[in-house]
C-alpha cells in the first residue's frame, strides 16, 4: 500500500496531468504542492510538459527553491514563483503558475477579472495585477530570481490569484485538488468574460454573490465530482475510460499504468 506521502505525490503529479488536459497549462506552466508533513519543503516537477509530468520526476525543494537533493535533471526556471508564495503565506498548500489563453486578452489589456458565472468566484474579488517591469524595468518577462518571485508574491497578498501582466496568472489553493479547481474554473470565467465583453457591457456577481459562490468548492460535493471528472478525461486521453477514482485510488491494476504511463494520443484534447 502507497504511503501517504507517495499518493500526495501521485496526485500532485495528476493535477499537473489535469490541467493541462483541461487547457490551463501547455508545454509551459505547473502545479506545485506544499510538503504535508514539512512546510518548509515543496515539490514541483523537473522541466517537464505538463502533461508527462510523473510522481518520480518531482523534485523536493526548500522555500529558497533550492533542490534538497540533486535532482539530476534540468528545473523550472520559474520555481521561485511557488517557494517565495509558500514563504508568505503559510495557509497555501498549492499552487498553480499558468499562460492561459482564456487570460491573456485580460493581462493583455489590464481590464479587471470579473466573476460573470457562479463558479468564477472562485478566483476572489478583484484579484490584483502585477506587472514586473515596474519593480524590474526591461526582464525577459521569466520571474527566476527569488526578489521577482517575493514581489509577486507581495502582491498576491491575502488574495486567491494574482494577475501577470503580459505573462501569466498564478493561483493558490488550500489544497492540489482546491488549487486546480480554482485553475480551470477562473480559466472559463475569463473566456466567458472576454467573448460576453465582445457584445457589450457585462454583468458580474456583486460581491455578496462572489464571497458566498466563493465557497462552492469547500462546501459542496461539486470539488469531489470535478476532480473525478477531470481524472476521467486524464484515463480516457490514455486509453483507460474511467481510470481514477476521487480518492486517486485507481480501479484496475491495468487503470493505475494509466497515470504518468506513456500516452497514446487516442482521443487527446488540446
Ligand atoms: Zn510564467
Amino acid at each position: 500500500m502507497p504511503s501517504p506521502l507517495a499518493e500526495a505525490l501521485r496526485e500532485l503529479a495528476l493535477a499537473n496531468r489535469i490541467a493541462a488536459n483541461e487547457g490551463v497549462l501547455d508545454t509551459f506552466g505547473h502545479v506545485s504542492m506544499r510538503h504535508p508533513g514539512n512546510p518548509q519543503r515543496y515539490f514541483l516537477s523537473r522541466s517537464s510538459a505538463p502533461d508527462m509530468v510523473t510522481p518520480d520526476g518531482l523534485i523536493e525543494y526548500d522555500l529558497d527553491s533550492r533542490p534538497v537533493r540533486d535532482p539530476g535533471a534540468a528545473q523550472y526556471s520559474e520555481r521561485v514563483i511557488h517557494g517565495e508564495i509558500y514563504k508568505a503565506r503559510p495557509d497555501v498548500m498549492a499552487v498553480c503558475h499558468h499562460h492561459s489563453p482564456a487570460f491573456m486578452p485580460l493581462l493583455i489589456t489590464g481590464v479587471d477579472y470579473l466573476p460573470v458565472f457562479h463558479l468564477g468566484a472562485v478566483g476572489g474579488i478583484k484579484p490584483p495585477f502585477w506587472d514586473q517591469r515596474f519593480e524590474f524595468g526591461d526582464t525577459n518577462m521569466l520571474v527566476v530570481k527569488p526578489e521577482e518571485g517575493a514581489s509577486l508574491a507581495r502582491a498576491l497578498g491575502s488574495h486567491v490569484m494574482v494577475l501577470m501582466r503580459r505573462h501569466g496568472v498564478t493561483v493558490i489553493g488550500a489544497n492540489v485538488r482546491d488549487c486546480v479547481f480554482r485553475a480551470i474554473q477562473t480559466c472559463r470565467n475569463a473566456e466567458f468574460q472576454v467573448r460576453a465583453m465582445s457584445l457589450g457591457a457585462i454583468s458580474s456577481l456583486s460581491e455578496g454573490e462572489t464571497r458566498l459562490a466563493g465557497q462552492i468548492p469547500i462546501k459542496t460535493t461539486g470539488l469531489t465530482r470535478s476532480w473525478d471528472y477531470w481524472a476521467m478525461r486524464v484515463g480516457k486521453a490514455d486509453g483507460a475510460p474511467a481510470a481514477v477514482r476521487s480518492e486517486g485510488k485507481p480501479r484496475r491494476v491495468a487503470a493505475k499504468k494509466a497515470v504518468g504511463a506513456k500516452k497514446s494520443g487516442k482521443g487527446r484534447r488540446r
